[in-house]
């Protein structure tokens, strides 16, 4: 079912970023736009670099484009989102931690990234396709609308082929735009990732390469252009001729010492340069609107000469908002099979879309924010509960509800939800308490409200499949919860009479309070009751000792129960644990 498009309010950045956009694709139009019927297809870009894993930090560069295409696509607009994969980019590097690589891949760099062979056991034909893969599947849960386009089909296509031999003709012009930078250093990049993230997200490894050069100066002059090796495909080639009447282009190859003559007019193994290629793309494609990171849009940044070169093949640069960094938190403890950097399937593990979307659609690009995979998620999961509650009863703020209704679904419907949406902490608890018996999560669940019996633990999903997914893999064993198999006898053995008292009066109660809320109200009560107020009493009618003495019998019940200090809030526990096995735990 289609979500009513509630938004020409200018009510979020995405509103307002929408508005720019549409805007700016009827100026380009020929011809006066009068209606949206007559609106030419808006077309907003992303550009992501499968040269290795695609790490949580670059979904930024589509969720961006995303959510804005999705408000235009809102409004009735067409919109294209393209994603621009960079698979024609040179292998740079052999990525730490990735399974079913070793070193070996070192001799493949140079080589486009659709020519480096896929990790050992991967059903993909190659490196880029592999990388590709997770990343689509990973979209398609997030309900992201795309155009793929392989820039190796384009470019071994020849779908490029004017605009490379125009750029070759302008080749001078382009180098003298090239040149104003040449001489200034870059700013310290490293410097404003610092202020990122403990979990130091390398958000560099992106879209295009800031890092490559910008094409070669050798002793024929400059060019936009370089070839890959037609002997060891590496691209570690020179330009040594050419000429634009023939297009006949010489070059010759530093890794191999291959040679050989072409026509430019009818050779397809090459690319222009990173800081020409995007330009030629901006203008080929028509984009209006593609965010960049902060590494391409500082003075001298691709972005930035970009804007410069983009009028040589007739094109304007695009509306292009500089996005921060996004951090993780809790992920840099973990080991992982990807080398401790989390991809946006290991987000999606733990995490409903819905939650994933609302993070990037809350925070304008230019702000910073933190994916978190330790215990905060539980915190963010309470905030998104709160948020869903304010928006069914009327009472949320516009932005808020705006962040909300694109977090939940796209023009095209909502996305799957969670039937019954309890709570993620409580979800977490019982994973964490039954270990992997869904008999006995299904049986604590339906617990938590008796009057209102869970059917069966789908209802719970699946939600409570990343509850569990998180507490297996992102919650460290110490922090685990264990239940005792036995009574702890020495300790209940040395309780001083008010602590047995206060045991009884919660044992004699349990039958009776059994749920969530009945426990509740059950283990806050029993040390009031043993100070001789009202198990009903308000904080206001309590002395603070009564915090004192609550604080002292949770952690005597934690003892007994799980041998810990602490452990998941007590309700959640006691239910996990059972009623039977409780009363024994206690002495009963
Ligand atoms: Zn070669």
């Amino acid at each position: 079912m289609p979500i009513v498009a509630q938004s020409t309010e200018t009510t979020d950045w995405v509103s307002r970023f929408a508005d720019e956009v549409i805007e700016e694709s009827e100026r380009r139009a020929p011809g006066t736009v009068t209606s949206v019927a007559d609106a030419p297809v808006v077309v907003v870009a992303s550009g992501l670099s499968p040269s290795g894993p695609i790490h949580l930090g670059n979904l930024r560069e589509v969720m961006t484009p995303h959510l804005v295409a999705d408000e235009i696509r809102r409004r009735g607009y067409q919109v294209r989102h393209l994603i621009s994969w960079d698979d024609y980019d040179r292998y740079r590097k052999v990525p730490a931690g990735v399974a079913g690589v070793d070193e070996s891949w070192a001799e493949h760099i140079g080589k486009p990234l659709t020519s480096v062979p896929a990790p050992k056991g991967s059903p993909h034909p190659n490196w880029a396709e592999h990388f590709k893969a997770a990343m689509i599947a990973s979209l398609a849960e997030l309900g992201v609308e795309f155009d793929g386009i392989s820039q190796t089909e384009q470019y071994t296509s020849g779908a490029y082929r004017e605009q490379i031999l125009h750029a070759m003709r302008h080749r001078g012009d382009i180098d003298a735009i090239l040149a104003q930078y040449r001489t200034k250093k870059a700013p310290a990049k490293k410097q404003q990732q610092k202020q990122v993230d403990e979990a130091e997200l390398e958000a560099e490894e992106g879209s295009g390469a800031a890092s490559e050069d910008d094409g070669s100066s050798g002793s024929a002059g400059y060019f936009p252009y370089k070839p890959y090796c037609g002997n060891c495909e590496k691209d570690l080639t020179t330009v040594t001729a050419y000429d634009d009447d023939s297009t006949e282009l010489t070059y010759a190859c530093t890794a191999c010492g291959f040679s050989e003559t072409v026509r430019l007019a009818e050779f397809n193994r090459g690319k222009l340069v990173w800081k020409v290629d995007w330009p030629m793309r901006w203008a080929y494609e028509g984009v209006v609107f593609e965010p960049s990171g902060v590494d391409h849009s500082s003075p001298g940044s691709s972005f930035q000469v970009g804007g410069q070169i983009v009028g040589i093949f007739g094109g304007k640069q695009p509306i292009g908002p500089m996005y921060a960094f996004v951090g993780i938190s809790g992920m840099a403890k973990m080991s992982s099979s990807r080398g401790g950097v989390p991809t946006p399937a290991d987000a999606l593990q733990i995490m409903e879309p819905q939650l994933l979307r609302w993070l990037y659609a809350r925070r304008r690009p230019n702000q910073s924010f933190k994916i978190a995979f330790d215990q905060e998620i539980q915190r963010l999961y309470d905030e998104w509960d709160k948020l869903a509650a304010k928006v069914a009863d009327g009472s949320a703020l516009p932005g808020d509800v705006a962040a909300y209704t694109r977090a939940i679904g796209t023009a095209a419907g909502e996305l799957p939800r969670t039937a019954r949406p309890l709570p993620y902490r409580t979800l977490a608890s019982v994973a964490d308490i039954t270990a992997g018996h869904q008999d006995q999560a299904l049986r604590i669940l339906s617990e938590l409200d008796p009057a209102n019996p869970l059917g069966s633990l789908d209802e719970a999903r699946p939600r409570y499949d990343k509850a569990e997914a998180w507490i297996n893999t992102h919650v460290p064993a110490d922090q685990r919860t264990i239940v005792r198999d036995e009574p702890d006898t020495e300790l209940l053995k040395s309780l001083d009479e008010p602590s047995q008292q206060s045991v009884r009066l919660l044992l004699d109660g349990l039958a009776e309070h059994w749920s969530l809320d009945g426990l509740t109200h059950l283990v806050y009560g029993v040390p009031k009751v043993q100070a001789g107020f009202s198990a009903d009493a308000t904080p206001k009618e309590l002395p603070p000792e009564i915090k004192t003495a609550q604080r002292s019998f949770f952690a005597l019940l934690y003892h007994l129960l799980v041998g810990r200090d602490t452990g998941p809030r007590l309700p959640t526990l006691l239910l996990a644990v059972g009623q039977d096995r409780v009363r024994t735990l206690l002495g009963e």
